[in-house]
């Protein structure tokens, strides 16, 4: 298989300049508050679906990174990430306390059981930060007003006897992208920290994007999402707020029918041609990431011309109609997300989801290639 995706029935192009363009761009929008807040650049989940080990040089110019879990953390290390890395889920059991063995880890801790383990661990080489999370209007996970101070007064004591090495406060909006999201919460969030010494981290990239002035009073901002070029804004792509997409999903027409008016495709004949119809078959399917549910009309490229799906994806297969396009011939290429004519996040809205769900859906065989913007995408001619 080379560089272009032949020889791969759906690949996805990671562009990594994009990645190093979108963190420039929201340090620009962060450092709208003064002082600048510092970036923790959110890779979970893989650096949500783009290869943590492909976009991680892109990232050379975060403070920080911010991951799930601890083994995360780790994998961050061994692809030579030397800066502090944020663990959102902090510990999972008592034992990960006893293992504490990274340095420069900050942990999120979210409930008193957490902060137990590290009281009753041995003393870490070195220690880590804590970051307490508060419950905030998201109300997942954290410490609620009736907790928060006591929580912190534990830390305060385990960093007295430098079991710890600082303690921070961590809010995580619940609705950032509404333009009343962080009022109140803010309003919540300062309330309970009153007077607690220690940085504070806000903002996730809805709340960047959105808010002009969300950073103030922030220390550290923690996007995500954004740093893949995607928007979390309804109905606003990323391009129009600056950002370039970090992914492309490309496969290729497998099959091409032509089925009379009337004719029943797909399992169970979901699918009823309401007038002759020209199928086309592309070659993806649920068992590569792609939404079994993706309704007829979602969008798609073939050849370089917009069409849409006619429902039915099945494992490896999903069907496009191409009866109002110029003669297609099997071997074409298709573009299921990610390039300027066609969005992730467009997809998304047409499949009812949100374009992270879509990022993080791949699975293994779908092929991977590093791409820089611009490149000629994958001819139907290659061999
Ligand atoms: C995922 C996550 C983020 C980043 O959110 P985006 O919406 O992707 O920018 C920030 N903070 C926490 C706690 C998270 O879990």
């Amino acid at each position: 298989m080379d560089a272009d995706g032949c020889g791969s029935r759906v690949h996805a192009r990671i562009y990594p300049d994009a990645v190093a363009h979108n963190l420039a761009a929201l340090r620009v929008l962060a450092a709208r508050a003064t002082p600048a807040p510092r970036i923790w650049a959110t890779v979970k989940a893989d650096a949500y679906g783009h290869g943590l080990c492909r976009v991680l040089p892109s990232l050379a110019d975060a403070d920080g990174l911010a991951v799930t879990q601890l083994a995360d953390a780790r994998a961050c290390r061994d692809l030579g990430w030397t800066g502090p890395i944020l663990v959102y889920a902090g510990l999972l059991d008592p034992a990960e306390a006893d293992r504490l063995a990274l340095a420069g880890l900050h942990l999120a801790l979210s409930h008193a059981a957490q902060i137990d383990w590290l009281a009753a661990a041995p003393a870490a080489a070195a220690p880590p930060w804590v970051w307490l999370r508060y419950v905030g209007d998201i109300g997942y996970t954290g410490f609620d007003d009736a907790g928060y101070a006591a929580a912190y007064a534990r830390c305060a004591t385990l960093l007295a006897q430098g079991r710890i090495a600082g303690i921070g406060h961590l809010n995580h909006y619940g609705r950032a992208e509404h333009a009343d999201g962080l009022g109140q919460a803010d309003r919540r969030f300062q309330a309970v920290t009153r007077g607690l010494p220690g940085p504070r981290s806000c903002c996730n990239s809805a709340a960047l994007l959105r808010h002009p002035g969300a950073a103030q009073g922030t220390d550290w901002v923690r996007p995500g999402l954004a740093l893949y070029g995607a928007s979390p804004l309804p109905g606003i792509d990323g391009a129009a707020l600056g950002l370039r997409p970090a992914m492309s999903l490309h496969s290729r027409i497998v099959g091409i029918r032509d089925v009379a008016a009337g004719a029943r495709i797909g399992y169970n004949g979901t699918i009823v041609a309401s007038a002759p119809l020209r199928v086309g078959l592309v070659a993806c399917g649920y068992g590569d990431g792609y939404p079994r549910h993706a309704p007829a009309g979602t969008p798609v490229v073939v050849d370089g011309h917009a069409a849409t799906t006619l429902g039915a994806v099945t494992m490896d297969l999903m069907p496009v109609d191409l009866t109002a396009l110029p003669p297609i011939a099997v071997g074409a290429p298709v573009v299921l997300w990610g390039t300027p004519e066609l969005p992730v996040e467009a997809v998304a809205r047409h499949i009812g989801t949100i374009a992270a769900e879509l990022l993080t859906s791949l699975t293994p065989r779908v092929r991977v290639m590093s791409a820089r913007a611009g490149d000629r995408p994958p001819q139907a001619a290659c061999r």
